[in-house]
């Protein structure tokens, strides 16, 4: 097309690639769909490779910017002055939440239980990932909040129908009157928010020997308002506890949860974090007086494993976005993908998508069982030291795959800059990085056979790549010794853990030169600051052509 100026035509536009839409994302990810079928569910194919396509239709594309372009907005009051506590978000946020309820992001395990039921809501929640992150906070803790509901046979019949159905509701209406329901959390005080037990909101029972409470203080952050009920911790007469609080009361009234204003943020822009008071909202308990902490962590396992899922889905939309681009734009006579400068960077960053990718399907494997000890304790111990890694990897993997676009991947019609806005947040939320750390050796010192089945998953891997060897003998000492309990470096020894299993199952279930690659440059002497830094001799094109989102497996 010609760029024209009063009839004259200044110049033809050429060198820039169409834009990325139009393919299976799950078809089009050899790591993906592999790694599905290997971790039990490959019945799930065919409805994974229809979302796959739904998700780079340029209508959806369409709507995930829409969301983030115009971010919701508080209504306090109407305009008589009284109280309305509702947040008012674009028609495209309500698009893409009917397209995740659809596809039961947001509940298919719980709902339609079979083996293989987490590895493929995985697969979805990391491909709507690469659509929209805002949406993915309400599905998630949806999600994360059902083992919890379930204690309690009450709740349960009245609220799980409606978190099972796949019918998203957008209405603010008291549950009963509802067909779809989500669930929020709300922990964090301007005091404390790793700390839990710094709560200072109160909790007095209405009654003697009740489940109904009446909580007065505040939260600081309490992301997607608009959920119909929200998991609280507040301090009750015998301690810290956790409580079930509706939006509504069970006579039907608007329950006291007062939102004060909206977080300004950095990304994550689609969906509303809000500042709220109590001002004697009702709950009910959930769980014995004092044991909040217990049951909000279980919520907090689920919500943890989306972290890692969802910073790996924008990992590889960004590695996606780079490959398609390079692939289609000159410089200096030859292809960018063909420089041989910028294929070590391309082939850097498909490695550390592919090591997320393979990790994330082997952990969330690990949820598809209630009876195995030892899958259960693998998971309460890979949960935080993936969410640690990969969403550590995350904001720099974005900002290089930002740079292979050049000044195009800069400015905002381009997904990159949101993409890399929307990074640092799964970093952030739902335990900082140190506190995740700090919890990987907890897990170890409290369930030491989460080590056990850790050395178990490793070992078939002996043998086959020698710098895995090493870190796995390295490992093995460093999980015996006194690097377990030493906090200061928990950090090391985290990185230490992830990388050795990822490089265990690339090496297990990865072609040679991925697996190689992975190894020589994570776990070997090669180890470098930036991405694309890559040793001499390593098999760049097959590590390329994988992930190529033309590419159908
Ligand atoms: C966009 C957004 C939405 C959110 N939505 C919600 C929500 O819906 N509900 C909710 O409850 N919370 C929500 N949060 C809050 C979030 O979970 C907290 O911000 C987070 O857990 C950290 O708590 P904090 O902000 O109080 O930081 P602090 O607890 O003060 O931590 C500050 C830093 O100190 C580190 N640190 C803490 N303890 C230690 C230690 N012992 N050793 C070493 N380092 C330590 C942390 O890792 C962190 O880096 C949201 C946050 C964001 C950014």
């Amino acid at each position: 097309m010609a760029g024209q100026v009063g009839g004259f035509d200044t110049h033809e536009v050429f060198n820039q690639p169409a834009p990325l839409a139009d393919y299976d994302l799950f078809s089009a990810d050899a790591a993906l769909s592999e790694g599905v079928v290997r971790e039990g569910a490959g019945w799930a194919i065919d409805r994974l490779r229809a979302l796959g396509s739904r998700c780079s239709d340029p209508a959806i594309i369409e709507l995930g910017r829409l969301a983030n372009a115009n971010p919701p907005a508080l209504r306090t009051f109407d305009r008589f002055g009284h109280r309305r506590d509702e947040v008012e978000f674009h028609p495209a946020w309500h698009a893409l939440l009917e397209l995740l309820f659809d596809h039961g992001v947001h509940s298919s395990p719980w709902a339609e239980p079979r083996p293989g039921a987490h590895v493929a809501r995985a697969a979805r929640f990391m491909m709507m990932a690469q659509v929209e992150c805002g949406t993915l906070c309400p599905v998630t803790m949806t999600y994360g909040s059902v083992p919890a509901l379930r204690r309690d046979a009450a709740i349960a019949a009245t609220w799980l129908p409606p978190i099972h159905s796949r019918r998203y509701d957008r209405r603010f209406l008291p549950v009963g009157e509802k067909t779809g329901a989500m669930i929020g959390m709300g922990l964090t005080e301007k005091q404390g928010g790793s700390d839990v037990r710094a709560n200072t909101t109160r909790a007095e029972p209405i009654g003697a020997g009740g489940r109904e409470y009446r909580l007065v203080g505040h939260k600081w952050f309490l992301s997607a308002p608009m959920c119909d009920a929200f998991l609280v911790t507040a301090q009750a007469p015998d301690g810290m506890t956790c409580f079930f609080m509706p939006r509504f009361t069970p006579d039907g009234a608007s329950n006291a949860i007062r939102l004060q204003r909206l977080k300004d943020k950095l990304g994550n822009r689609s969906n509303a974090s809000s500042e709220v008071e109590f001002a004697g909202a009702w709950a009910l308990r959930l769980g014995e007086e004092g044991r909040g902490l217990p049951t909000i962590l279980e919520m907090g396992t689920y919500t943890r494993l989306d972290c890692a899922l969802g910073t790996t889905g924008i990992m590889r939309q960004a590695v996606s976005q780079a490959v398609h681009h390079t692939a289609h734009r000159s410089a200096f006579q030859k292809r960018l993908i063909d420089q041989p400068l910028m294929r070590s960077v391309l082939a850097d960053l498909a490695l550390e998508v592919e090591a997320a990718i393979a990790l994330c399907l082997r952990m969330a494997r690990a949820f598809d069982t209630e009876t195995d000890q030892g899958e259960i304790a693998l998971r309460r111990l890979l949960t935080p030291a993936a969410k640690y890694w990969i969403c550590k990897r995350g904001p720099t993997l974005a900002a290089e795959a930002m740079e292979t676009l050049g000044g195009g991947g800069y400015v905002e019609e381009s997904i990159l800059p949101r993409i890399y806005r929307e990074m640092p947040v799964n970093s952030i939320w739902e335990g900082s990085g140190n506190v995740m750390c700090l919890d990987v050796l907890r897990s170890l010192a409290r369930a030491p056979e989460s080590g056990e089945t850790l050395m178990a998953e490793l070992i078939p891997a002996r043998g086959g790549n020698v710098h895995l060897d090493a870190a796995i003998a390295a490992l093995e000492t460093a999980l015996t010794g006194p690097a377990t309990r030493d906090e200061a470096t928990a950090r090391r020894l985290t990185e230490r853990l992830v990388l050795t299993l990822q490089g265990a199952l690339l090496v297990r279930h990865a072609p040679a030169s991925v697996a190689d690659a992975f190894c020589a440059t994570r776990l070997g002497e090669h180890r470098a600051g930036a991405f694309g830094a890559l040793p001499p001799g390593l098999d760049l094109a097959t590590i390329i052509a994988r992930a190529d989102p033309r590419a159908e497996t």
